[in-house]
């Protein structure tokens, strides 16, 4: 069973590399590594693929919903085959640390790779790329001018004119949890609340409907990750490339807190028993090579400094973001959720 993580768009692959629900037993040659992953990008599989062609280490990979791998390395303990384990979601990262499933990364090359505020502080975890969380608009209907922060979409201005997914996507609940980090309950609760009021419509889909429903004249703004800009643009469904050719891209809050980013990473696992192979492939995703490669593709932004930008990011310029430690947004994750259920964000 390949189980895709909630509300993330469908028309992405789920992976093929050996992507079963178990692994096959351990090899006495070791050219093996295994992954449990939460991550749904075609992007991905490509890597480990080109991996596997440069080193002959076979990869294999169990896809699941973050929360269910952690759970089942808990069970596994010492007997788990994983090696690796990889998530989108800083919260979701410090969830897996803290429940001790993982050991601390030691290389080097990797510290070299990975600047140190887009890894945990004892390298359970690494980062592999950052996704921003911006406001994208209806080039025909609004200037950029109009646009300044998150907080001025709840202004009258934008009544009916606000489109966004549902609460139970964990990149809406990160986003507000980055806001009740920074700015406080408050803030955060008046602007669930501003934003359920300026709605265009039920909030419905994945970040794709909402750039969809823009095209279609439902809304004129919408709160979505980066990444889906840039896979509409190149998607190989020529309505999206159209869709995406009538947006802009705006990265909010530059004069005061900061655009909203998050992380995925990999962390190694607790018992680990291909641990060469899994610290090679982790210098390996990380290197300006892998890095270019999955920002051309998944059209996330590297965590190497030294990767290349595709033309599209390079585009957006550069942009400042949240000063947040990732863990928070797994520490205000309940907090967010009480939130939007009281200001009836569905
Ligand atoms: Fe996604």
């Amino acid at each position: 069973m390949v189980v895709v993580l909630a509300g993330c768009g469908t028309n992405q692959g789920s992976g093929t590399v050996s992507g079963s629900n178990t692994l096959p037993a351990s090899t006495n040659d070791n050219q093996v590594v295994n992954i449990y992953t939460a991550r749904h990008y075609e992007a991905d599989t490509t890597l480990f693929q080109n991996f596997t062609k440069q080193t002959g280490i076979k990869v294999n990979v169990v896809s699941g919903k973050a929360e269910e791998l952690i759970e089942r390395l808990k069970r596994e303990g010492q007997n788990t085959e994983a090696d690796l384990f990889i998530t989108v979601d800083g919260g979701v990262l410090n969830a897996a640390k803290e429940a001790a499933v993982l050991q601390s990364i030691v290389s080097e090359q990797i510290n070299a790779n990975v600047p140190s505020n887009l890894r945990d502080v004892d390298n359970h975890w690494v980062g592999l790329a950052t996704r921003a969380r911006v406001i994208v608009y209806a080039k025909d209907r609004v200037q950029p001018e109009q646009l300044s922060t998150y907080e001025a979409l709840t202004s009258d201005q934008w009544k009916g004119k606000v489109l966004v997914r549902s609460s139970t996507s964990l990149y809406n609940q990160s986003l507000l949890a980055s806001f009740i980090a920074i700015e406080g309950e408050k803030m955060a609760e008046d602007w669930a609340k501003g934003i359920v009021t300026n709605l265009a419509k039920k909030p419905e889909g994945g970040d794709r409907d909402q750039a969809k429903a823009i095209a279609a004249g439902v809304g004129d703004l919408a709160i979505m990750n980066t990444y889906y800009v840039g896979l509409m643009h190149h998607s190989a469904d020529p309505e999206e490339v159209k869709v995406a050719q009538q947006l802009g891209v705006f990265f909010p809050n530059q004069q005061t807190t900061g655009t909203h980013i998050n992380i995925s990473g990999i962390g190694l696992t607790k018992y680990s028993k291909n641990k060469e192979n899994a610290l090679r492939l982790i210098e390996y995703l990380t290197a300006p090579e892998a890095q270019s490669e999955l920002s051309k593709l998944n059209f996330e932004f590297p965590v190497n400094a030294d990767a290349q930008l595709p033309d599209l990011l390079n585009s957006w310029g550069t942009f400042t973001k949240q000063n947040l430690d990732f863990s928070t947004l797994g520490l205000y994750n309940k907090k967010a959720m009480e939130i939007f259920h009281k200001v009836g964000w569905q």
